[in-house]
């Protein structure tokens, strides 16, 4: 890492092969410890499973730096984070130190990933689950840079670290989220669109996608208000149950 390597409190793994040898010792260590994250496509992931993957990469790659450096890293698996795979997340007490830190996992997104290979952050990997790992070393970048320089980024720094420690060479990936998903289908928002309604059907224009898709469909009664005083109700549809509408 120009300009960082000498200050840093762990060594680097020194090739490629040393990463892929590390990361493929842990994944195998989990997936003996956890069935529902063995099962293709992944079924469940416990929390021990969760805080063993932290604990086994604080000890294969940064020899302890973050068991040392943050009074709490907390993994977690999060149901509801539909927008992005993984996060990471944390506060500063009244003296600035570090407190309240957390990698956020998207579990939507670990259980809808079926057949590899899957790219992402440049790498390409065959199963869901080293998937997972590769997005998790994404987080625990952001994590290791914010203890390292007090901040992190997507900065030529950042991709230096990721790239040293995990060999990512990017910092995108491709992989299917509930939006890129819908938006295949054509759910995406402006998208016009209908679904069955208590026996009838109903047209409107999608205003926002989770989840389920919010869709916005035109009613004299309606609560919201929109352009020109138009009034419409606010549906929120699983995005299976949405007919596409051309040349409405
Ligand atoms: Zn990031």
């Amino acid at each position: 890492m120009a300009g960082t390597s000498t200050a840093l409190p762990f060594a680097l793994p020194a090739s490629q092969s040393d990463i892929l040898r590390r990361r493929a010792g842990i994944l195998t260590r989990l997936l003996l410890l956890d069935e529902g994250f063995a099962q293709v496509p992944v079924r469940s992931m416990r929390q021990d499973t969760l805080d063993a993957l932290l604990r086994l990469y604080d000890k294969a790659f940064l020899s302890g730096y973050l068991s040392r450096t943050y009074a709490e890293l907390k993994i977690t698996l999060s149901s509801r984070m539909t927008s992005a795979a993984g996060k990471f997340i944390y506060s500063r007490d009244a003296a600035k130190r570090l407190s309240g830190a957390e990698i956020r996992m998207s579990s939507d997104f670990l259980f809808r990933l079926k057949e590899g290979p899957f790219d992402l952050n440049g790498l390409t990997v065959s199963t869901a689950q080293e998937a997972f790992l590769v997005v998790f070393e994404h987080e625990l970048c952001h994590a290791i840079e914010t203890a390292l320089f007090g901040s992190s980024g997507h900065s030529k720094r950042f991709l230096s670290i990721a790239f040293s420690l995990f060999g990512h060479t990017q910092i995108h990936h491709a992989l299917p989220t509930v939006r890129s998903e819908a938006a295949q289908k054509g759910v995406f928002p402006g998208a016009k669109v209908s679904f069955l309604y208590q026996g009838k059907r109903l047209s409107g224009v999608v205003s926002s996608v989770g989840k389920t898709a919010a869709v916005m469909v035109p009613s004299l009664m309606g609560a919201y208000r929109g352009r020109f005083c138009r009034r419409y109700d606010k549906y929120r549809v699983p995005i299976d149950h949405l007919t596409i509408e051309k040349g409405l």
